[in-house]
């Protein structure tokens, strides 16, 4: 990250994630108007809480429709086309398996296999019903849970990113536990300085160096969060199919894009795909880049139109 005498960071714990703001203006109200927006945006999506409008939908599953407000509307229909894709990874109604193995919370544990296939036979994106005349989405069998954990915080982010520019701020970052958004550049400077890190590494340590400006980056890695049982490392990216843990040769994938939510929809397609398929299905996204981490210490990218990279630990080797 930038350390810089003009920065002002300003700093909280909103969902769960430790938030960060970066400015050029000693402004405490607009950082505070920032923070509000946040945890007002996080009151519409959470799923750790008993009431917002993805729980009432929860809450009605197998019975009736819920009508929820436009966003929230839009960003279920948008989750939902995606895990439609062919070969997704991404699957909207991942609830009842996250909630099954309870990774990063308390209570985590490794479900039996009998557990496992009655959650998945609740995890079906078909059984998502959505109604566009009357805004409302319908869960068909009880038990069935959305949970938008995977992109609530890139959707939040273009939020925030909205407001800032709407405020006039021309320089500004957003870091919101692992989705960072950025407004311009620092002042007089081509870009943003934002650090990969090494995975299962300490806070600060870093592979390498993203520069960027005007755009989102967004890292997803298995050792984000996870718990390890008898040397087998349990991490927070499923697989809807199996009902495990993704396992591939990834340790994290990195999108650069214009918005933030396509960063958090492409880092589980992604890390879903793998790097060779990744890298042919980003070749017809133009607007969106990736940089993934492989076990045995490669880091490749998939192009570098709109970001520079810098590599710091040689450790890790540059492939392109
Ligand atoms: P982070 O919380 O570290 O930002 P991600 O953006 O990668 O992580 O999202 C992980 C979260 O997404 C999980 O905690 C879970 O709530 C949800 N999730 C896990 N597997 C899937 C999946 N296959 N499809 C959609 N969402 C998922
Ligand atoms: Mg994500
Ligand atoms: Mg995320």
């Amino acid at each position: 990250m930038l350390t810089d005498a003009r920065v002002y960071a300003y700093s909280a714990v909103l969902m769960g994630s430790p938030i960060l703001l970066k400015l050029f203006d000693d402004n405490q109200t607009l950082a505070g108007q920032v923070f509000r927006l946040i945890k007002q945006q996080e009151n519409l999506f959470t799923v750790n809480r008993a009431a917002s409008e993805v729980m009432a939908i929860n809450h009605a599953a197998g019975q009736h429709p819920v009508v929820v407000s436009q966003p929230v509307f839009d960003l279920i229909a948008c989750a939902h086309a995606v895990s439609l894709l062919p070969d997704s990874l991404f699957n909207l109604a991942i609830g009842p398996l996250v909630k099954c193995w309870k990774i990063g919370f308390q209570g985590h544990r490794v479900p039996s296999e009998t557990e496992l296939q009655a959650r998945i036979a609740l995890t079906n994106p078909h059984d998502v019903i959505l109604d566009d005349a009357s805004r409302s989405v319908m869960l068909a069998r009880p038990g069935m849970e959305i949970d938008l954990g995977a992109i609530a915080k890139g959707y939040i982010a273009d939020v925030v990113q909205a407001f800032l520019r709407q405020q006039q701020v021309s320089s500004a970052l957003i870091n919101l536990g692992g989705n960072v958004q950025t407004v311009g550049a620092p002042p007089e400077e081509a870009c943003w300085a934002i650090g990969l890190k090494k995975p299962f590494g300490e806070a600060d340590e870093l592979i390498g160096v993203i520069g960027v400006n005007n755009r989102s980056v967004v890292t997803s890695g298995i050792y984000e969060r996870y718990f390890e049982l008898d040397g087998v490392c349990y991490h927070h990216i499923l697989d809807p199919r199996s009902g495990y843990p993704l396992d591939n040769d990834l340790l994290s994938v990195t999108v650069i894009s214009d918005r933030s939510l396509d960063g958090d929809i492409y880092t589980t397609l992604l890390y879903g795909l793998g790097v060779e398929q990744g890298i042919a299905c980003l070749a017809e996204q133009p607007g969106i880049e990736a940089i993934f981490v492989t076990r045995d210490r490669q880091v490749i990218c998939s192009s570098q139109r709109h970001f520079s990279f810098q590599l710091l630990d040689t450790d890790y080797r540059l492939v392109h």
